[in-house]
C-alpha cells in the first residue's frame, strides 16, 4: 500500500478512537502517526490503543509511528470552596502558598518555584488565556495581582506565565512514570512539553537513549529565543500552537510557526504543525475555509506533518477529519506552485559526504525522471537527509531495523520498509529494484536512483550513489 502524497498526518487517539475498526479506518483514511496524549487517560487506555495500532500495522504490513506525548509541567491553580469564582475586571486577586480552598480574593498556586520568579509588571494567564492578571507585587508568599480581563475561574484551571523563564524541570514526576511506561510499550517518539531551553533535553535524552526519537514541543516564547539550539538538540519538533497561542498574542503565532518551520527544514528535523487545524470538525463533518487554508499553508511551507488533536481524539468526525487532511494535502501537492515554493526554499547540502550524496540523489533522480529515490539506512539518518532535499520522486527508505522504519513514518516523502542488510553492491541494487516493484513504485524498465553507504550496515557511511533500471 502506498500513499500518493509526501506530507504526513498525525492523528491523536482518544475516547472517540479506541476500537480496532475506527483505528483501522483512520489508518486507511491517511493517518501515518498515532499520538497517545498522556495529558488524558490511564495507562490501560494507552496500552489498549498502542496494541490496536500495532494490530493495524500487522494487518497492513506498513510500519506505523506511535508518538507518546508527555504532559509536562502544566501549571494549575488550586481548588475553590465553591468550585468556581467570578473575577471582576479591575479587582485585586492573589495567588498564594496557602493550600486552603480559594475564594473571590485568593487561590492557592501549588507551584512553589513560581514565587521565586514572578515579578511586578508580568502577566499571568488563566484558563488558556481567557483571564489575564497583572502582577502588582510578589513577596515570596503571595503574588498580588490586578484582574485585567475578568471571567469565571474554576478549580485547577491552567496558569501560563509567558514573561518568565520558569525554574522547573521539563519532566515532572508523572512524566517520568509515563515516559518509562511509553518506552516499555515501544513508542517510537517521545514528545516533551513546555521546553524552554536546550538543556531541558539532557535528562530525557539520557533516559530515552536509543529507544525512541526525542520530539520537542515548541509552546513557550522563551524557547523561540534559542530556537536553533533547541531544534539542533531535538530529533523532531512540534509547533504546539495551543499553548504557544496562549503565551504569545495570536498575531504572533503565524510568524513563529514559519520561523520554527524554516529552522527545522534547515536542520533537516521533521516538523509537525499542530492544534486547531480542523477544530470545527470536532462537531461538523466539514471544516471552515480558514481551517482548510491553514492546513494547506503548512503543506505549501514544506511541513513534514499536520496533526489532529480533539478532532480525532474526542470529536464526532474523526475519520472524516483525517480524510479531509489527506484531500487538502493531495490538492496542494498537485499544485505546480507547491513545487516552485519548495524549490525556492531549497536547503543547500552541508559539506559532508552524506549530504553530497543526498543532494546528488535528488538531482540525478530528477534528471532521469526516476520513479523512486531509494535510501539504505540503519539509523534513519540517510533518509532524513534525503528528505531534507525534498526530492520530486518518493523516498523509498530501506532499513533492517523495524524501529527505524516506524520512526521514519513521520518524515516528509518517506515510504519506509524493512528488509535485511545487503552485503554487496549487486545485492543492494537488486534488492532496491525488487522492493520498488513489490511496494508498487516501479514497473519493469523504470529508472531508480539509490543512495547507500559502504561498508553496508554501518551507520554514517553514506558514500554511494547508483542509478539502476528495474
Ligand atoms: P497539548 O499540546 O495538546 O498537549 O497541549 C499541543 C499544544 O499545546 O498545541
Ligand atoms: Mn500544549
Amino acid at each position: 500500500m502506498i500513499r500518493l502524497r509526501k506530507a504526513k498526518i498525525v492523528a491523536t487517539l482518544g475516547p472517540a478512537t479506541s476500537d480496532l475498526e475506527t483505528i483501522t479506518q483512520l489508518f486507511h483514511a491517511g493517518a501515518d502517526v498515532f499520538r497517545l496524549n498522556f495529558s488524558h487517560g490511564s495507562h490501560e487506555d494507552h496500552r489498549r490503543r498502542y496494541e490496536l495500532v500495532r494490530e493495524v500495522e500487522r494487518a497492513s504490513g506498513r510500519p506505523i509511528s506511535i508518538l507518546a506525548d508527555m504532559q509536562g509541567p502544566k501549571l494549575r491553580v488550586g481548588p475553590f470552596a465553591e468550585g468556581k469564582v467570578m473575577l471582576v475586571t479591575g479587582a485585586e486577586f492573589a495567588l498564594d502558598r496557602n493550600p486552603a480552598d480559594g475564594d473571590v480574593n485568593r487561590v492557592c498556586l501549588p507551584h512553589p518555584e513560581l514565587f521565586d520568579v514572578v515579578a511586578a509588571g508580568q502577566s499571568l494567564l488563566l484558563d488558556d488565556g481567557k483571564l489575564r492578571l497583572e502582577v502588582l507585587d510578589n513577596d515570596g508568599e503571595r503574588i498580588r495581582t490586578r484582574v485585567l480581563h475578568g471571567g469565571t475561574l474554576s478549580d485547577r484551571k491552567g496558569v501560563n506565565v509567558p514573561d518568565a523563564i520558569l525554574p522547573i524541570p521539563v519532566l515532572t514526576q508523572k512524566d517520568l512514570i509515563d515516559l518509562e511506561f511509553a518506552l516499555s510499550l515501544g513508542a517510537d517518539w517521545i514528545a516533551l512539553s513546555f521546553v524552554q531551553r536546550p538543556e531541558d533535553l539532557i535528562d530525557a535524552r539520557e533516559l530515552i537513549g536509543a529507544r525512541a526519537g526525542l520530539m520537542v514541543k515548541l509552546e513557550k516564547p522563551a524557547a523561540l529565543d534559542r530556537l536553533d539550539e533547541i531544534v539542533n538538540a531535538a530529533d523532531a519538533v512540534m509547533v504546539a500552537r495551543g499553548d504557544l497561542g496562549v503565551e504569545l498574542p495570536p498575531e504572533r503565532v503565524p510568524g513563529a510557526q514559519k520561523r520554527i518551520l524554516r529552522s527545522c527544514r534547515s536542520h533537516g528535523k521533521p516538523v509537525i504543525i499542530a492544534t486547531q487545524m480542523l477544530e470545527s470538525m470536532i462537531s461538523a463533518p466539514v471544516p471552515t475555509r480558514a481551517e482548510a487554508s491553514d492546513v494547506a499553508t503548512a503543506i505549501y511551507d514544506g511541513a513534514d506533518a499536520v496533526m489532529l488533536s480533539a478532532e480525532s481524539a474526542s470529536g464526532g468526525f474523526p475519520v472524516q477529519a483525517v480524510a479531509m487532511m489527506e484531500r487538502i494535502i493531495k490538492e496542494v501537492e498537485h499544485d505546480p506552485l507547491y513545487r516552485s515554493l519548495l524549490d525556492a526554499q531549497h536547503e543547500l547540502p552541508l559539506g559532508t559526504p552524506g549530504d553530497a550524496i543526498c543532494a546528488a540523489l535528488r538531482d540525478v533522480a530528477q534528471t532521469i525522471a526516476a520513479v523512486a529515490t531509494v535510501t539504505y539506512t540503519t539509523s534513519g539518518h540517510t533518509s532524513l537527509r534525503a528528505a531534507r532535499q525534498r526530492p520530486v520522486a518518493p523516498i523509498l527508505s530501506i532499513t533492517p531495523k523495524l524501529s527505524t522504519a516506524r520512526r521514519l513514518a513521520l518524515v516528509w516523502g518517506v515510504h519506509s520498509t524493512v528488509s535485511p542488510d545487503v552485503e554487496s553492491v549487486d545485492e543492494m541494487v537488486s534488492a532496491a529494484c525488487s522492493i520498488a516493484v513489490r511496494q508498487g513504485f516501479a514497473n519493469s524498465g523504470d529508472p531508480v536512483a539509490i543512495a547507500a553507504g559502504m561498508p553496508f550496515g554501518e551507520s554514517g557511511t553514506t558514500n554511494l550513489l547508483r542509478i539502476a533500471r528495474v
